[in-house]
């Protein structure tokens, strides 16, 4: 295993550990979403008034303080990786403490914060807002709009992508095209017999069964949201960290900042990913410490830059009149 193949396992083995607890801050939140009390929320869709219904949902003292909770493990998860990598880099003679409220990390959590995080709330509510939407274009009246929100299989922690492929998935069952409900594969594999008898039988569903399989679906889709969520949010922390850690080392005189050499990793789970491969190959000498990547949608500091990336960029010294070892990566993938 080459140095960087090490050191890209190290972040992403990092990344793991913190993912089920960012999991499970991402489906808390899509639990405490949902109102308690929907007298306002019916008033609102009454008066079609879609956008101060959503900010009734997001804007609450609840759903604040479920944000914020998300936002502390992240700044949790950073501080820890930190300090992993602080003992790594005492291995190659790297002395250097972070301290907790190092404007690296302060600054990293603000970044990730104000882009990805960002993202993922607006699609939250662009979710619940096509939620509500064809809902009621389906001919469901408001209370009843509101009550589903509240119920045990909210539709809150979705996105609008995924509220569309529930209402697609919903048509399917509703106009027997079960074969394509068959092959989604987020469907609730309890129903499988039950649709594979009436591809046989012809025999429709009933309007509950509809709604039950439409449900189990919808409940797949939130932990598929979590899931990635936290996947790409826990490799954001980690790669993060050890930006953070290595700008500290500079700051503490450890490393003159020259030497210091940021290559990014493609990860082996994403060889198919038409956005990163090509990067390594765009920057076949690396980056200096501050300086952005080129990548396919512009210049980037680093991972993450889509949904589920697993990269993560090695950083080393790299000490002048010393020959480097190849760059990482590039004798890997072939460019045009
Ligand atoms: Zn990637």
């Amino acid at each position: 295993m080459s140095p960087a193949e090490r050191a890209q396992r190290r972040l992403q083995a990092l990344a793991d550990a913190l993912e089920p607890r960012l999991r499970d801050r991402f489906l808390r939140m899509a639990r405490v979403l949902p109102p308690d009390e929907i007298a306002d929320l019916v008033r609102l869709l009454e008066a079609g008034d879609l956008d101060g219904a959503v900010s009734l949902v997001f804007d609450r003292s609840q759903a604040t303080q479920a944000l914020t909770t998300i936002r502390a493990e992240f700044a949790r998860g950073v501080a820890e990786v930190t300090q992993r990598i602080q003992r790594d880099l005492t291995l190659v003679g790297i002395r250097v403490i972070v301290p907790i409220s190092s404007p690296a990390l302060i600054e990293r959590v603000r970044t990730w914060e104000d882009t990805a995080f960002r993202r993922v709330n607006e699609e939250l509510r662009a979710g619940l807002r096509e939620t509500i939407a064809t809902e009621l274009q389906r001919g469901i009246g408001p209370r009843q709009v509101a009550v589903a929100l509240k119920g045990p299989i909210s539709p809150v922690g979705l996105t609008a992508y995924d509220v569309r492929i529930v209402q697609s998935f919903r048509a399917a069952l509703e106009e027997g095209r079960y074969r394509d409900a068959l092959q989604r594969a987020l469907r609730d594999r309890r129903s499988d017999r039950s649709l594979v008898a009436r591809l046989t039988s012809g025999k429709p569903l009933t309007p509950k069964q509809i709604d039950q399989m439409t449900a189990a679906y919808q409940r797949k889709l939130v932990a598929f949201r979590a899931e990635t969520f936290a996947r790409t949010a826990a490799i954001q922390a980690a790669n993060d960290a050890n930006q953070a850690s290595w700008l500290e080392a500079v700051e503490q005189g450890q490393v003159p900042e020259d030497e210091v050499r940021r290559y990014w990793i493609v990860s082996e789970d994403e060889r198919l990913c038409a956005t990163c491969a090509p990067i390594p190959g765009l920057n076949p000498d690396g980056v200096g410490l501050r300086q952005p990547f080129i990548t396919p949608l512009g210049l980037r500091m680093g991972p993450t830059i889509h949904p589920n990336d697993r990269c993560t960029v090695w950083i080393r010294r790299e000490r002048a009149g010393v020959r480097r070892a190849p760059a990482p990566g590039s004798t890997r993938f072939v460019f045009a």
